[in-house]
């Protein structure tokens, strides 16, 4: 019998009631063919593999992370509820210590849910990680912890959520936005006032393959995890880098996630996006489970795979080395680059317009982070989208001072301007508030 080196916990919750359509990629089998899979090579036989059911999570641990217009009830369906659940339930058996290390195979999928959500973009409505990591945080106390995004697509979600929190170190390679939604991750995304340096983005090429993200992956995530020390590491594992994704353009290998996630070692993976049903899910889910159990994956390889046609071209090698060394730079001199952007300010506005692909709804938001010597700042965001909405939304950051928290109550009880709605998160003392 073959016997785990890391006791792993896996978690499954394919949602075979949520789809967005009969025929959209984000559909129900998606995770089928990986059951399928996971079955066929025996791995519920493997000594040290655990499965656990998820847990259904409740409305708090979305109000942690969101504001849901108007209400959670009215944006998110059951089926969200247990895919946070399933991530929840994954991470605390890590916390708990019944596993090494676990992997939520779950669905719908989260990286694109933002603070504001008025619907769905990007397949996505509730941000899996953050409503799980928060959730955790809340029961384990603070934790200091990295975010890798391998999803193809830039997490703008995870990245708009942890933006100005310093103990959240989010990390996103993805398809360069020029040439794939949501059409952001440049590389001076770099973070609010209090986390400039803290979010770090590498956008890659079309075509990049196997070469090109191990190299990003052991000369900029590796290096940057290794000064930044985080106590536990999350990999957002979207796995539509597949050659064989049908909606994104790049050249990665089931051999090449599995090497990564050995290399980057997390602790928990939570499964985002991946829409090559039969050809890539299976077999990258199957190299993932096998390299964070530490069990020899050197045979995982999907049926039409060919090495020489996936050989990296020497131009794009070229580029990924130039973007490493740019992005590793701007991570070693963050403290002086923070100094020139911010020195002298008292607050930071961002104004931004986002789009709801899925649901088709345009977002107008203006965001205002407060520059406080004591803590990390109140912040503050005003949105409306072509819906009716019109709404405040507040935010008291976990480390706040107490002059930020009266300023961020006296804001609800008074805001400027008229709004349709008015929310406060005060993460001091887990509260959420709407009027
Ligand atoms: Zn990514
Ligand atoms: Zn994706
Ligand atoms: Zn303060």
């Amino acid at each position: 019998m073959i016997k785990a080196k890391n006791k792993l916990g896996l978690v499954f919750f394919p949602a075979f009631d949520w789809a967005i359509s009969p025929t959209h990629p984000e559909r129900e089998e998606r995770l089928l063919y990986t059951q399928d899979q996971i079955f066929e090579e025996g791995i519920q036989d493997i000594e040290g593999i655990k499965f656990f059911n998820p847990i259904i999570a409740d409305e708090k641990d979305i109000q942690r992370v969101h504001f849901c217009v108007p209400d959670v009830k009215s944006r998110v369906t059951q089926s969200h509820l247990i895919s946070v659940g399933g991530a929840i339930k994954a991470s605390q058996s890590v916390m708990e210590k019944k596993v090494d290390k676990s992997f939520a195979l779950v669905r719908p999928p989260g990286h694109h849910a933002q603070r504001v959500v008025y619907g769905d973009r990007g397949f996505c409505i509730v941000n899996v990680e953050a409503a799980m990591l928060e959730r955790i945080r809340k029961e384990y106390g603070p934790l200091k912890v990295a975010i890798v995004d391998t999803d193809c697509h830039h997490g703008d979600g995870t990245q708009d959520i942890y933006w100005n929190d310093k103990n959240t170190l989010f990390i996103s390679f993805h398809q360069d936005g020029r040439t794939l939604y949501p059409g952001t991750g440049f590389i001076d995304e770099f973070g609010g006032p209090a986390a400039y340096g803290y979010n770090i983005n590498i956008p890659l090429p079309p075509g990049t393959g196997e070469e090109g993200f191990i190299y990003v992956l052991e000369n900029v995530v590796l290096p940057i995890l290794d000064e930044y020390k985080p106590d536990i590491i999350i990999n957002s594992a979207g796995q539509d880098n597949h050659y064989t994704d049908p909606i994104t353009n790049m050249n990665f290998t089931a051999q090449g996630y599995a090497k990564l996630n050995d290399r980057l070692n997390p602790d928990i993976a939570v499964l985002e996006g991946g829409y090559s049903i039969e050809g890539a899910l299976p077999y990258v889910n199957l190299g993932i489970i096998l390299a964070m159990a530490g069990i020899d994956y050197s045979h995982v390889h999907e049926p039409d795979y060919d090495k020489d046609k996936l050989k990296q071209p020497k131009n794009i090698t070229e580029y990924i080395k130039q973007v490493s060394e740019i992005v590793y730079n701007r991570w070693k001199t963050k403290d002086e680059l923070r100094l020139k952007e911010f020195k002298g300010l008292d607050n930071v506005e961002r104004n931004r317009q986002i789009y709801y692909d899925t649901d088709g709804i345009l977002e107008t938001q203006s965001q205002n982070f407060k520059i406080c010597k004591k803590c990390s700042g109140l912040n503050t965001i005003k949105s409306s989208c072509d819906r009716g909405y019109r709404i405040f939304a507040i935010t008291i950051p976990k480390d706040a001072c107490s002059n930020c928290i009266d300023e961020g109550y006296n804001l609800f009880k008074n805001p400027n301007g008229s709004y349709t709605h008015i929310y406060l998160q005060d993460r001091v003392n887990d509260k959420y508030y709407a009027k």
